[in-house]
């Protein structure tokens, strides 16, 4: 790539929201060339790595743009326990989550021939990353100082050096801030845009409930691992006098997902077919005592009715061939009350 393509190519941090389309398709419309990294960890966007290809194929076909995915957990997981911004409302570190999804973007800008980066950012949209202050923080931080334009907000930021070169027209950059929606959605008739994401952000660490079970896992284990995040973000979660970590499923989808998260050593459980019910996955478990509370919770859980006591509930271990059965009565719910978080 010679020095000119450089100068007009960009590397835009795409959350997959209306803001990063829109910051895309901004920059395209002037003539620069976008490649948008979306970056994954287990707390959002993880399930497009299994379809990476597809994703890539929708976004081009609706948004027209190029979009790659990076897999950010093995610096964002250390980062969590202790981020140097601290958390927001939740266990969310919206401050060093930006710093750290800026500075891996840069280190990509040799290897995608790009020379600066988008994002798409308003000022005052969120209250804790998209402060005035806190953009600055996060520009020095990641050595992004000048190189990091947000073409929603320009205006209302210092201008870059691709504005100042003239390789960005400053003029066609827009003044959006604060919470409103209302000129990102007029925004999207220009460019044809007329099905796009609602503007949730999808992150798990806002989620109270979520952020409180990866805080509580945090606290209890000194090495975190992505099959572990993911276990945690789903189903009811059970702590077992044993030291057995169960998770049930709460309903189909949920019961679906779990034999999608299972790992060596995990055992799986599930009710017969006959009676419908939960299915679960017991993991760091060795014990028969776990197994039959784990069996037990299934059939507390289970379609309530004649014949649930007599079902039986599956059990199987990962990595092995054979296959048991377990029968045993549903737990009463005073009996795990604080088995639960
Ligand atoms: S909401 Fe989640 S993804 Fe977004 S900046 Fe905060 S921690 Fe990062």
């Amino acid at each position: 790539m010679d020095t000119a393509d450089r100068s007009r190519t960009a590397i835009a941090l795409f959350s997959g929201g209306l803001d990063s389309i829109l910051a895309c398709r901004l920059m395209m419309a002037q003539g620069i060339t976008v490649k948008a990294v979306r970056f994954v960890t287990p707390f959002f966007g993880y399930d497009l790595l299994a379809q990476e290809e597809d994703y890539r194929r929708e976004v081009a076909a609706e948004f027209g743009i190029d979009v790659q995915l990076r897999d950010l957990s093995g610096k964002y997981l250390p980062m969590l326990r202790d981020p140097a911004h601290g958390y927001g409302k939740n266990f969310n570190p919206c401050v060093d989550c930006k710093i750290l999804i800026v500075s891996e973007a840069r280190l990509m800008m040799e290897e995608l021939g790009a020379s600066f980066m988008i994002s798409g950012e308003v000022l005052g949209q969120r209250p804790m990353s998209q402060r005035r202050d806190t953009l600055r923080v996060i520009e020095k931080a990641s050595g992004c100082e000048g190189i990091l334009l947000r073409p929603l907000s320009a205006l209302n930021l210092p201008e870059t050096i691709p504005e100042q070169e003239g390789v960005v027209d400053r003029g066609r950059l827009l003044a959006f801030s604060g919470r409103t929606r209302q000129p990102q959605i007029a925004l999207t008739a220009s460019f044809q845009i007329d099905d796009f994401p609602t503007p949730a952000g999808g992150c798990m660490l806002t989620d109270p409930n979520r952020a409180a079970r990866v805080r509580r896992f945090y606290e209890e284990n000194e090495t975190v691992a992505p099959a572990d995040l993911l276990l945690l973000m789903i189903g009811r979660q059970f702590g077992l006098p044993d030291g057995g970590w169960l998770v049930l499923g709460r309903d189909e989808n949920e019961n679906k997902s779990l034999t999608g998260l299972l790992r060596r050593g995990d055992i799986f459980l599930w009710c017969e077919e006959s009676w419908p019910g939960p299915s679960a996955v017991l993991r760091r478990s060795e014990g028969q005592r776990d197994l039959e509370a784990a069996a037990g919770l299934i059939k507390r859980y289970s379609k309530k009715g004649e014949g649930r006591k007599r079902a039986l509930v599956c059990w199987q271990k990962v990595g092995d061939e054979k296959q048991a059965e377990l029968q045993v009565e549903p737990l009463a719910d005073q009996d795990f009350q604080n088995w639960q978080f």
